[in-house]
């Protein structure tokens, strides 16, 4: 098919409408006065004015940048969902056409049938999920102009492969739309370099998934340019808002989505794991995208326990194909965490899954042995204070109880070492297993706070400052007058931070001041616990690599 007989696929009406224009779209000069479109003349911040074009001209250039395509083979719509209608609207006749679909699939391009009047004919896929080409091409008609298929498809994750969609785009005399909503999470690709070589292709892409922008309500259609040319026709007047436009323009940042796509993919896997650990799961679906559909023994019963502990997945179990399943998506390691303990409380009531047993947890416990010391130190940075120290030193033991007490981190040291001897190789081991541990806890460290600060404590002065970003920078400016404090030798306090900084690879800078040297080295560790505690705490809602650079 060339572009000429694509066109001619469209309804005559649509053809020959004269769509809606506005005099600032026929005006090509500077912007003077508005005195056109019965705005309100008044606001500052330009909010009163319908969109302007070039506003949206802006994103659209940068998206059509970003996904490798020209700017007139990209069309912007009230999300993708607002395509969805336009292909209907621009293609079928109600009552006369019919569009061919997938099964299970999105559930708006049925909705969107009804709404248009048009037939829609589910083609159900086989029960691997795999594409039923020769069904879907059978099921077609001269009056079949649409042919939707999703790749990954919702809700089944599994992306199909490229040549079964080349074969439809050969047979088919209508349109293939291909909405690729989830191709970012998928290592098959996206298929928009096809669009000059097919112009019966419309892809459908979203700013709702990996660009983590649902709220925009923005989402494009990539084709032909005459076909992009109708749906500008069709579409309402400034179909998304200044607001929107502005912000999106900010808020795109491809490298952002690459890191966050490839969190969600890490997380995807330890789910896939934990998921096939019950035995209420009796299969975890291979998923191309950022959920997984998973059949369960009692889809009901699961469901309405998620839901008693506040987590909501979607049940699809009532739809034709996804008999028993569940679909859930991949949340935050934290989202995660709390519904693998959900699950978990499901099939073993009145138990407990203990905070290292789950792989989402921010917890590690390492081991270091050497000829003077056997140190185990485990921590779970989203703990809840909980602590057991025995250094054999008990000076020691009530300074690193501190870190616990004061940043709510769970902490348990554990170590033997050459006392006779002397304190430093114990305390040494103890800071650098601390330093290690903390640091496979961190993970990725995503979303976490990064620097921490603490402020004058008691009648001393201890200020700690901290950065997790990677780097190893210490600082030390605390004087102590007596040699021990209790029985632990004061001279190691410098040598233990300095090898937990390095450990930790964190920069650590330390001062304090004041008399009495229990009190100096209790503010220390005070005000060390309170920076750590800051500098790790997650935001949930910034849930990104916390630097400029997009990488640590
Ligand atoms: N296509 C598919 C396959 C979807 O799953 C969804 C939303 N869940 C959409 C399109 C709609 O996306 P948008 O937010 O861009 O309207």
């Amino acid at each position: 098919m060339d572009n000429k007989d694509v066109i001619l696929l469209a309804r005559e009406n649509i053809r020959a409408l004269v769509p809606y224009s506005t005099a600032r779209d026929e005006y090509q000069g500077e912007l003077g006065i508005l005195l056109d479109a019965n705005e309100s003349p008044f606001g500052a911040d330009g909010l009163n004015r319908y969109p302007s074009r070039s506003l949206r001209e802006s994103l659209a250039s940068k998206i059509a940048a970003l996904k490798g395509v020209s700017r007139e083979t990209l069309f912007l719509g009230n999300g993708s969902d607002e395509t969805i209608d336009l292909c209907y609207r621009v293609f079928c006749r109600p009552g006369v056409d019919n569009a061919v679909m997938i099964a299970p699939s999105y559930g708006m391009y049925s909705v969107c049938a009804g709404i248009n009047d048009v037939e829609c004919r589910q083609v159900q896929l086989n029960p691997d999920f795999s594409l039923p080409v020769d069904a879907l091409l059978d099921a077609t008609d001269e009056y079949s102009k649409l042919m939707f298929i999703c790749s990954p498809n919702n809700p089944t994750g599994n992306a199909f492969p490229r040549e079964e969609i080349l074969r439809l785009l050969d047979s088919f005399r209508g349109i293939v739309v291909l909405d690729e909503a989830y191709v970012d999470f998928s290592d098959s690709g996206s298929m928009a370099s096809l669009l000059s070589e097919y112009p019966n292709l419309i892809i459908l892409q979203t700013l709702s998934k990996a660009y983590g922008m649902a709220g925009f309500r923005i989402g494009m259609a990539l084709a032909d340019p005459g076909i992009i040319r109708l749906f500008d026709k069709v579409m309402y007047p400034y179909n998304i808002g200044t607001d929107t436009l502005r912000l999106a323009l900010r808020r795109i940042d491809p490298a952002k989505v690459t890191a966050q796509v490839e969190s969600i993919k890490s997380e995807k896997k330890k789910l896939v794991d934990t998921l096939e650990s019950f035995k209420c799961v009796e299969r975890v679906f291979p998923s191309d995208a950022n959920f997984l559909l998973v059949r369960v023994s009692d889809p009901e019963g699961l469901y309405k326990h998620l839901l008693s502990d506040g987590i909501i997945v979607r049940n699809r179990s009532g739809v034709k194909g996804c008999e028993g399943t569940l679909r859930l998506t991949v949340g935050t390691p934290e989202e995660n965490e709390r519904l693998h303990r959900s699950i978990f409380s499901y099939e073993n009531p009145g138990e407990t899954l203990s905070p290292s047993i789950t792989g989402f947890a921010r917890s590690a416990r390492k081991e270091r042995v050497t000829r003077e010391t056997k140190v185990v130190v485990e921590v779970d940075l989203d703990g809840n204070g909980e602590t057991m120290v025995s250094t054999g030193l008990r000076f020691f033991d009530h300074m690193l109880e501190q870190i616990p007490h004061h940043s709510g981190i769970s902490l348990k040291v554990l170590a033997e070492g050459d006392l006779d001897v002397d304190e430093h190789h114990t305390m040494e081991d103890v800071a650098i297993t601390l330093g290690d541990t903390l640091l496979e806890a961190l993970g990725d460290r995503m979303g976490i706070e990064r620097y921490g600060f603490a402020l004058p404590m008691d009648e001393c002065d201890a200020i700690v400052t901290m950065d997790l970003g990677g780097r190893i920078d210490f600082k030390w400016d605390v004087n102590f007058t007596r040699e021990y404090v209790g029985d632990t030798p004061t001279e190691m306090f410098k040598h233990f931070f300095q090898s937990l900084s390095s450990a930790l690879k964190c920069n650590l800078h330390i001062s304090a001041k004041g008399e009495n040297n229990h009190h100096l080295a209790e503010a220390v560790f005070k005000a060390f616990a309170r920076a750590l505690g800051a500098a790790v705490r997650r935001d949930l809602f910034k849930f990104d690599i916390p630097s400029s650079k997009g990488v640590l």
